[in-house]
């Protein structure tokens, strides 16, 4: 994992941004997904910042999430991002997109997300806002509702509904693009599970050990210091 942070010219940077309480098996293939596919410059992992106030007793603290998302990401090409738990009140995905640009001047920008979490899209603090400096990758997500393949058209009525107008279909470079804004990149990736941070936690609160779900050292990690019990 780099911990490089250096200011530099990058040509195309990709947010991961999660919760990850824990990271699981699907967040590490998405993220080797991302890189095969997209061959982004720099891949950052975000974890979100969780306010006190809304930590139970199934949120870890930060420093939890973090030491599993190393272990997790250590053998990945990605930069581990504190750039949302350094920051002070409520964190909004537009300030983190914000704050990265500085880092990677004149970088074509993404952000990625489940299909689920598009849908949500226009819920989020300043999406058009977001959308003037960062794409989306919209990844499949089984389990959610949506099935194997990303529902194009609904996601199309999707876009100019609740988003803006302008988006339209591209067949060419296969996103929907749009004059001004960045572009949303549909990306159906393999392979990759129903699997939920829920369900890691449910199974552990059952006092079942989630083998398959986790990387070996997160499991350990997770017994070790006995969190989600
Ligand atoms: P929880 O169950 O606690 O809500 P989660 O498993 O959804 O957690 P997050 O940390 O909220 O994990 O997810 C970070 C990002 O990873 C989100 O964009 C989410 O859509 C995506 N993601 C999580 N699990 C999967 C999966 N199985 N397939 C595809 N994307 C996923």
């Amino acid at each position: 994992m780099d911990t490089n942070q250096s200011t530099s010219r990058h040509r195309r940077v990709v947010i991961f941004g999660g919760t990850f309480n824990p990271v699981h098996r699907a967040h590490t293939h998405v993220v080797k997904e991302i890189l095969r596919l997209m061959g982004p410059d720099r891949l950052y992992v975000v974890p979100a910042a969780v306010p006190p106030h809304k930590r139970g007793r199934d949120l870890v603290s930060t420093h939890h999430r973090v030491a599993m998302l190393e272990m997790a990401m250590a053998h990945l090409p990605v930069i581990l991002s504190d750039v949302e738990l350094k920051r002070e009140g409520p964190s909004f995905t537009v300030d983190t997109v914000r704050t990265l640009r500085h880092e990677v001047e004149g970088a074509e920008m993404y952000l990625t997300m489940g299909v689920d979490a598009f849908f949500e899209f226009h819920t989020w603090r300043d999406d058009k806002l977001i959308l003037s400096m960062a794409g989306l990758i919209v990844v499949t997500r089984p389990g959610v509702g949506y099935g194997a393949d990303l529902p194009r058209d609904v996601m199309g009525r999707y876009l100019t509904d609740r988003i803006d107008p302008g988006y339209t279909w591209d067949e060419e470079s296969r996103c929907f693009v749009h004059p001004l804004l960045c572009r949303i990149v549909p990306l159906t990736v393999a392979l990759v599970s129903p699997l939920s941070s829920t369900d890691v936690r449910t199974c552990i609160e059952q006092g079942d050990r989630p083998t398959a779900l986790l990387h070996p050292k997160v499991l350990r990690y997770i017994e070790d210091k006995g969190l989600y019990r």
